[in-house]
């Protein structure tokens, strides 16, 4: 599996970059670059200067990844005790798109490197997708490579003044699920998005409205493991961004409102061998799988706890779960079985792969697909068998063990899987670990709504 980067460009290719940017119009480069928990973080660089920022790098503090989504610092070994140290973004013109809603900006991607050392830093999300990638061959014997579909939901608000929130659901208008047109989205939402995305080239197929009034769903196609996150991780920003325009919301919050559905992040991956062929398909295998297949299914049901902390990494991730939701619930699969965590969608061949349908949209693209891939590799090092498909309509915790119900539990299992762990890096489960264990420390010391309600009037 390769997870090459382009590395930093010769001055005469940087110097040939800036002479097309400014011949089309593009006066500014904004570098972009994904924190622990995948939003994008960046600079907007006037193209006369990316020359210096291509040689030298862009100076971040380091504390960038610890920082909470409402502003605070929480203390991971490097940061704060270190005295706020920087690391430095290299963009990667590799990756330059314009950005078709900010006319005269393109985008690109940048890794982050420790400026004393030029190792990735131990926080990147794209290193650590890079190193699993790299580190696939100790797995397998053969040469094979990861093929990866992104699949996300969605929810589009309009600004509610005087609601709890201030948000409510777009359209709101329900039975909408699998349409398109104005019936659940009032404006063309939908038609406005998709053309923007397909002009920024991140490869998006299509779209539709999801089960909720105001949630939408937008496949992007398949690629390797690498270039799909990348994609993902744009796709996010971009529909955030684009709805912000409109001075809309678009929530990738997993479960943003009671009594309705929460939004998904599933994935679908197949692997390929050195002459491209899908390792998963077997006419003659049971259900038409091969036992590659049978064994990443096995490594992905048997790491699923851990799993959970990366792919649905909030406090709010584990209220998506539940019987009769379309999320899962327990650990199972079946053969195109919505309601099972892993769905083997019904095509073979070439089409042969698995749909992970454990994530939420809140997941940092990179870690989900990190750790699914992980999870398959150690699949294929270990060969569990998984126990049969789950026959029929599933949530019957009879049957199958359920996932992990809060994210301490989640957050517990990662850290005591040290096969996955190994896998991923220690310091970089450390540093999870520690981030996302302050945020249930702030969580339960919050007051909600909830307990309000619950407790503030009869007792
Ligand atoms: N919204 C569901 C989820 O949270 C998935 C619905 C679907 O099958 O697309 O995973
Ligand atoms: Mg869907």
């Amino acid at each position: 599996m390769s997870g090459a980067s382009s590395g930093p460009r010769r001055g005469g290719a940087v110097a040939e970059t800036v002479e097309n940017l400014r011949s089309t119009g593009t006066d500014v480069v904004r570098v972009v670059y994904p924190d622990l928990i995948g939003v994008d973080r960046g600079r907007d660089v006037l193209v006369g200067h990316l020359p210096e920022a291509c040689a030298h790098g862009l100076s971040f503090c380091r504390a960038v990844y610890h920082t909470t989504p409402r502003g605070g610092v929480v203390p991971v070994a490097g940061g704060l005790d270190a005295g706020l140290p920087d690391i430095c973004v290299q963009p990667d013109l590799d990756t330059l798109k314009p950005l078709p809603w900010e006319p005269g900006v393109a985008w690109c991607l940048g890794d982050s490197v420790d400026p004393l050392t030029g190792e990735p830093a131990p926080e990147s999300p794209r290193a650590l997708l890079r190193r699993v990638i790299d580190r696939a061959g100790a797995y397998t014997d053969d040469a094979l490579s990861a093929v990866v579909g992104p699949e996300l939901e969605y929810f589009l608000c309009d600004a509610a003044p005087g609601t709890p929130s201030g948000w409510i659901p777009y359209g709101r208008a329900t039975g909408n699920v699998y349409s398109a047109g104005r019936r659940g989205d009032p404006d063309g939402h939908l038609l406005r998005t998709l053309r923007q995305l397909d002009r920024l080239g991140i490869g998006v197929i299509a779209g539709n409205h999801e089960f909720d009034g105001g949630q939408f769903e937008i496949n992007l196609g398949h690629s390797g493991a690498l270039d799909a996150a990348d994609r993902a991780f744009l796709f996010k920003a971009a529909v955030k961004e684009t709805a912000r325009h409109e001075g809309r919301l678009a929530t990738f919050m997993a479960k943003p409102f009671n009594g309705l559905g929460g939004s998904g992040f599933h994935v679908h991956l197949s692997l390929v061998d050195a002459a491209g062929r899908n390792v998963f398909d077997d006419p003659d295998g049971t259900g038409g799988l091969s036992g590659t297949a049978r064994h990443a299914i096995g490594g992905v049901l048997r790491h699923a706890p851990a799993l959970a902390a990366l792919l649905n990494p909030t406090v709010n991730s584990y209220k998506r779960f539940g019987p009769d939701t379309l999320a899962p619930w327990l650990i199972d699969w079946g053969l195109d079985n919505r309601s099972a965590m892993v769905r083997v969608p019904p095509e073979r061949g070439p089409g042969t792969r698995l749909e992970l349908r454990l994530g939420d949209a809140s997941a940092n693209p990179y870690l989900l697909i990190a750790g699914t891939l992980a999870a398959v590799l150690l699949g294929l090092r270990d060969r569990p068998e998984p126990p049969d498909p789950l026959a029929g309509y599933g949530y019957d915790e009879a049957v199958a063990p359920r996932l992990p119900g809060t994210l301490p539990e989640a957050l517990d299992a990662l850290a005591a899987d040290e096969a996955l762990t190994g896998l991923l890096g220690a310091e970089f489960v450390r540093a999870f670990l520690t981030y996302k264990r302050d945020e249930i420390d702030r969580y339960q010391h919050a007051v909600t709504d909830w307990e309000f309600g619950e407790y503030a009037f009869l007792i």
